[in-house]
């Protein structure tokens, strides 16, 4: 196993031995350590966490940043940012809380729920802003800087005329 992601594996028997005792972590890794393969990842994963020993786990709050570049869905002009998943997770031996990840051979592992968190994030939906008018689907024009005279109706009353259509089977 890398290093690094070896770095992410943490005792946990130390800590639940001491209930409210913290130990915060971060660690800056690669996707790829993280099985974390997505198009829009342009830097290295940054897990910011802290450890806190709860009587029934291990609590585990902080974020997940990864920093993207990716086009806008509806214009098409390229973006760039870093994206941010707040961590909440819990961590128990047993597990009983259905959202909880468990602890194994008393490692606590980042890993599963940092690629989580960054996969989630990575797949936003990305918009130059809110209200961006995107491309004119008759003509290709980026609405948001001209306007242009495309009769929009007339290309769907096309698409309407197929459904009248009968195919041979
Ligand atoms: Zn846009
Ligand atoms: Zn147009």
């Amino acid at each position: 196993m890398p290093e690094l992601a070896r770095a992410l594996r943490v005792n946990a028997l130390e800590l639940l031995r001491q209930p409210g005792a913290t130990k915060p972590i971060e660690i800056s890794i690669p996707g790829a350590e993280l099985d974390v393969v997505h198009d829009q990842l342009v830097g290295d994963i940054v897990i910011d966490v802290e450890l806190e020993a709860m009587n029934d786990g291990i609590e585990v709050v902080g974020t997940v940043r990864a920093p993207w570049a990716g086009p806008c869905r509806r214009c098409l002009i390229d973006l760039s940012g870093t994206a941010e998943g707040v961590v909440d997770e819990l961590y128990q031996v047993t597990v009983i809380d259905d959202d909880a990840y468990p602890i194994v051979d008393n490692q606590l592992d980042l890993a599963p729920m940092a690629r989580q968190v960054a996969l989630l994030e990575l797949d936003q939906e990305r918009l130059c802003r809110a209200d961006c008018a995107g491309l004119c689907a008759g003509c290709g024009i980026d609405r948001n800087e001209a306007s242009c005279s495309c009769d929009l109706t007339v290309t769907d009353n096309r698409w309407a005329a197929l459904d009248g259509l009968v195919l041979d089977e």
